[in-house]
């Protein structure tokens, strides 16, 4: 690392990182209740080698993040790639939805700049709180030249997760998420920050563009002695895509696969993801899905399905074999 300190722009979101009125246990508090600045005086105040430049783009709990929200970020990001005295980007965020914005942000940036997402468990003003600990981990990374080319990137605890791996895995335990199919790009030591191996996106272009808007895409969550009506009700509010959180490799009902293959013929794409915590759905493993046209959605979990599925809809992306390639991708 230079003697210079890092330039880090620091986009202020909101969620439990800035969550305040807790009254020390954690409970009834406010997401979002601290400003940016105010979250950044506190980590000024610890004597990091870093000058941190607070923007404040929402104030909100992650629950009611949406396209403005998201839009406001990517064009912050992208002002700050393209401006040669920033060095970095980190948004502090809620975690409930930390894996959609990490995963819309990576799929619509390039990478050539440490782009890091930050949350809590706890909130600012609790006992034992996390969030200045993960604030200063992410500076760490983030002031890291070999942080940039690794696409976004979810500082939680002492782990460094890539956005499109991380999964909320727990609802208040402070080691809250896991990373699949990879582990942990990294890990910050009280020294120092080990790289478990080199850069994978040096260079690379944003890999979609960043929408105009996002279409309406539902997750069906898949449950033993269910029909096929909901299909119906969400392709009768308009939904231009569905995710389905299947049981085990991403399978439901006959009449539910039945009713989500008449979706896929008439142009709505269905992508197959699971309920289950991790682990992979493949292709025509229970389901033949060359013969029913649905997609199956790899290693992403249906927050985060959902999510790839909008972006490759707003981008143009419909036929089945073109939307698993960019699951396969
Ligand atoms: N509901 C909060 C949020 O996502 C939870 C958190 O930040 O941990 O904003």
């Amino acid at each position: 690392m230079s003697n210079i300190p890092p330039r880090i722009l620091v986009l202020g979101t909101g969620g439990t990182i800035a969550g305040a009125g807790s009254g020390g246990t954690g409970a009834g508090y406010r997401p979002g209740g601290l400003s940016i600045e105010v979250l950044v005086g506190h980590l000024a105040a610890l004597g990091l080698s870093a000058e941190l430049l607070p923007q404040e783009i929402a104030r909100i709990g992650s629950q009611d993040i949406g396209f403005a929200e998201w839009q406001a970020l990517h064009a912050a990001c992208m002002g700050a790639l393209a401006d040669p005295s920033v060095d970095a980007v980190i948004a502090t965020h809620g975690t409930d939805t930390a894996e959609e914005t990490g995963l819309l942000l990576d799929l619509t940036l390039p990478t050539t700049k440490p782009i890091v997402l930050v949350g809590a468990m706890r909130p600012a003003d609790a006992v034992g709180a996390d969030g200045m600990r993960n604030f200063a981990n992410a500076v760490k990374v983030a002031s890291d030249p070999a942080a940039a080319g690794r696409g976004v990137m979810l500082v939680m605890g002492d782990a460094v997760l890539a956005a499109r791996d991380a999964r909320k895995a727990a609802t208040s335990s402070i080691d809250a998420f896991k990373s699949f199919p990879r582990g942990s790009l990294a890990r910050v030591t009280p020294s120092g920050l080990d790289w478990f191996g080199p850069p994978h996106r040096v260079g690379e272009a944003a890999r979609y563009a960043f929408p105009t808007g996002l279409p309406r895409v539902a997750i069906l969550t898949a449950g033993a002695g269910m029909d096929e009506q909901p299909v119906k009700a969400l392709l009768g509010i308009g939904c231009k895509g569905v995710v389905l959180a299947g049981m085990g490799q991403g399978n439901a009902p006959a009449s539910v696969i039945t009713a989500l293959a008449e979706a896929a013929a008439a142009g709505v794409p269905v992508v197959r993801s699971t309920r289950v915590d991790e682990g992979i759905v493949d292709r025509n493993v229970e389901e033949d899905d060359d013969a029913i046209g649905l997609v199956a959605a790899r290693a992403l979990g249906p927050a985060k399905a959902r999510m790839l599925l909008m972006v490759l809809i707003a981008n143009g992306v419909t036929d089945a074999a073109r939307v698993q390639a960019g699951f396969d991708g």
